[in-house]
């Protein structure tokens, strides 16, 4: 199964696309990790994305496509997966589409995760993240056991450059004027389901869930 979960910086794309990769046995494809990994490792990937992602605007497409295209050929995704973070621009949408035709797959189903603006800004002010695999926390709503620690392996927990309140403004407007246009595309296509991402982790999932096998 081919899923895209869809949502504004902050929606829960990523504990999400955690929780459902594991319940369904699918490869978890996030853009935003793949380009932190490369900045983190300074490789050249990194250095060309780095002003992107400080900025809060978004990577070029071409760069972007290649990077997600590469990861698709994974062994891990032959039988599926979910990508976290992409498509956000039509051309990326369209480039997806054409991605898995080639590989003989076609999307499944697209996961909107819905979440309104204020609640978005007060989730990316408290959000604090592992660094070394990735799974995201917050302050005041999911806190780790032992503060600064990741429960789930020990690693480092940090706050992103990228969730100071200026970034955070700027990417949630490169998402409503970017990524948004995406929801008309796949509703025209029919694969567009609608979740609501203002309950818990667990509600939220199993919400995913029943709507991706319907
Ligand atoms: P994220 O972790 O998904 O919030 O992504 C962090 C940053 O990585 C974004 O603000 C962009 O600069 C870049 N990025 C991640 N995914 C994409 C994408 N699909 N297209 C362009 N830039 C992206």
């Amino acid at each position: 199964m081919y899923l895209v979960f869809l949502g504004a910086p902050g929606a829960g794309k990523g504990t999400q696309a955690a929780v459902i990769s594991k319940r369904l046995s699918l490869a978890h494809i996030a853009s935003g990790d793949l380009f932190r990994e490369a900045v983190e490792k300074g490789t050249e990937l990194g250095k060309k994305v780095k002003g992107y992602m400080e900025k809060g605007v978004l990577v070029p497409d071409e760069v972007t496509i290649q990077l997600v295209s590469e990861r698709l050929d994974g062994q891990d995704c032959r039988e599926g997966c979910i990508f976290d973070g992409f498509p956000r621009t039509l051309a990326q949408a369209e480039a997806l589409d054409r991605m898995l035709a080639a590989r003989g797959k076609a999307l499944d189903r697209v996961v909107y995760i819905e979440v309104p603006e204020a609640e978005l800004l007060k989730r990316l002010g408290g959000r604090w993240v592992c660094r070394k695999c990735q799974t995201p926390y917050h302050e005041v709503t999911s806190p780790p056991k032992v503060a600064g620690i990741c429960d789930r392996c020990g690693g480092e927990l940090y706050q992103r450059p990228d969730d100071k309140v200026e970034t955070v403004k700027e990417r949630l407007k490169v998402y409503f004027d970017q990524t948004m246009p995406l929801l008309d595309y796949y509703q025209a296509r029919g694969k567009l389901v609608r979740v609501d991402g203002q309950r818990s982790i667990e509600d939220v999932a199993e919400a995913i869930i029943s709507a991706v096998k319907k």
